[in-house]
């Protein structure tokens, strides 16, 4: 794509964790003129104007930016009700540290927050242009445990207990404006497990209407938590407890599982569905283990000899994502009990079954009118073909079919999200008068109208 964009007269730059961590790559294979290394809001717009300028530089450093400096979405650059979803971003960085997990080494373990009026702000422009359902699209949406506060408050020095509270303060902060937002906005985010120990986070998160929640479940033995560094989840039955405390908070969960973990077996594929079924999870998907770049598992993985000098079409499978989608390998590092196709057709298995008619239709029963129930089908079935079909079929017919009919119920489920707009919307009262963060272009200032002050629209036209 860059290629061609670039054949076309376009100025190219890419940024992202994958250019972060491979500047070298874009330029290679991609065109690009220049990579932006680490959070783009604040350099971006001093990489455009060196674009009009015609002297891009080749990199740009950016670093990470504080929680303040976070810029909205260009939502207005977007086609208009071509999007089932938007998604805003709340919190960046997670505490933990799990092997397979990109996001603590690049957004770091120190969690930067947005501020409550910014976040608020966003989403009521994007109810504004008619999305009611947004994703929370954070790294984790629970960044202090109540772990983390009982181990700063043993401390001598309160310091870091106090920075923690305020950090914990500021999410109830959000979570009471979310709840003052039109009643018919849901809200989805991705959290840690920890946070169905603490009932009053759970009770803050239904108040706001954060309906869903991705967990990154991984395993469902400690033996397979120790194979990930997550040994802060729970197994078994304490599991199933666990995972069925938000249910009960009226949050569902889309529970994550990964196979192919040198400790899992033959029976962990059946254990992990039963598991996922028994603890009233709403969504499932079960991924393959696969060293991504800038993870631990990736760097170990690199490290041995073999994989380096193991060649598809003469890209070296350290580089995988530079080898054809259809001849990549499935399954990454030598198992010790069981072939790759033994894993990823046992895996496939477990799509099957999870997502089988019968199950997504008595689990359907979570919503009550028949609308509800036939979108809730059709998004279960959406799930799967984008995910259990094109991620791991390796016959390619099979892949250019499930990306057809991904397109074809994603665009039937698209009318079922998208609501009419608001374009009247007011932010709640007392966050009115606080200045518009940057980045935001507010739809009224975009159809000419004045609702918002003339100077708040230049500022965020600037
Ligand atoms: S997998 Fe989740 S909990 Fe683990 S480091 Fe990544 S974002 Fe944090």
């Amino acid at each position: 794509m860059g290629r061609q964009a670039r054949e076309r007269g376009a100025w190219v730059v890419y940024g992202g964790i994958h250019a972060t961590l491979f500047p070298d790559e874009p330029r290679e294979h991609g065109g690009a003129h220049a990579v932006v290394k680490g959070d783009g809001d604040v350099v971006w717009a001093e990489v455009v104007r060196d674009c009009i300028a015609g002297h891009p530089a080749t990199i740009y450093d950016a670093g990470r930016v504080t929680g303040e400096n976070f810029i909205s979405a260009r939502w207005d650059l977007l086609p208009e009700r071509g999007y089932m979803w938007a998604s805003v971003q709340t919190v960046r960085g997670c505490p933990k540290h799990c092997s397979f997990c990109s996001v603590w080494r690049t957004d770091g373990q120190e969690p930067r927050q947005r501020t409550v009026t910014a976040v608020v702000r966003e989403i009521v422009e994007l109810r504004r242009r008619g999305f009611r359902f947004i994703a929370l699209a954070d790294d984790n949406f629970y960044p202090v445990t109540l772990e983390d506060l009982a181990q700063a408050d043993r401390r001598a020095d309160k310091t870091r207990l106090r920075e923690l509270e305020a950090m914990r303060r500021e999410r109830f902060d959000l979570m009471a404006e979310l709840a003052q937002l039109p009643d018919d906005m849901v809200f989805y985010t991705q959290i840690t497990m920890e946070a169905a120990e603490d009932p009053a986070f759970l009770d803050a998160m239904r108040a706001a209407r954060i309906r869903g929640a991705l967990v990154g479940v991984e395993a469902v033995t400690p033996e397979g938590l120790k194979d990930v560094y997550k040994g802060f989840n729970l197994a078994g039955e304490d599991l199933v407890e666990r995972l069925r405390e938000f249910r009960r908070h009226g949050v569902h969960v889309l529970g994550s599982f990964i196979f192919g973990l040198p400790s899992d077996r033959k029976e962990t594929f059946d254990a992990t569905v039963s598991l996922a079924e028994r603890a009233d999870i709403t969504f499932a998907q079960f991924v393959l283990l696969t060293p991504f770049p800038g993870t631990i598992d990736f760097e170990k993985w690199a490290a041995e000899s073999e994989n380096h000098q193991t060649l598809v079409d003469g890209v070296p499978v350290t580089r995988h994502w530079l080898i054809p989608q259809h001849k990549r390998p499935k399954v990454y590092s030598p198992h010790p009990t069981m072939s790759s196709e033994e894993i990823r057709v046992r895996t496939q298995a477990a799509w099957d079954r999870f997502y089988s008619w019968r199950q997504v239709w008595n689990r359907s029963n979570v919503v009550t009118s028949v609308k509800a129930r036939v979108a809730f089908v059709l998004i279960s079935k959406l799930y799967r073909q984008m995910y259990a079909n094109t991620g791991i079929a390796t016959d390619s017919a099979r892949v250019a079919r499930s990306t057809k009919w991904a397109n074809l119920l994603g665009r039937g489920c698209r009318m079922l999200f998208l609501a009419a707009p608001m374009p009247e919307l007011r932010m709640p009262g007392h966050l009115e008068a606080e200045p518009v963060a940057a980045g935001i272009i507010p739809l009224t200032t975009l159809k000419g109208a004045s609702r918002e002050s003339g100077s708040s629209a230049r500022r965020a036209s600037g």
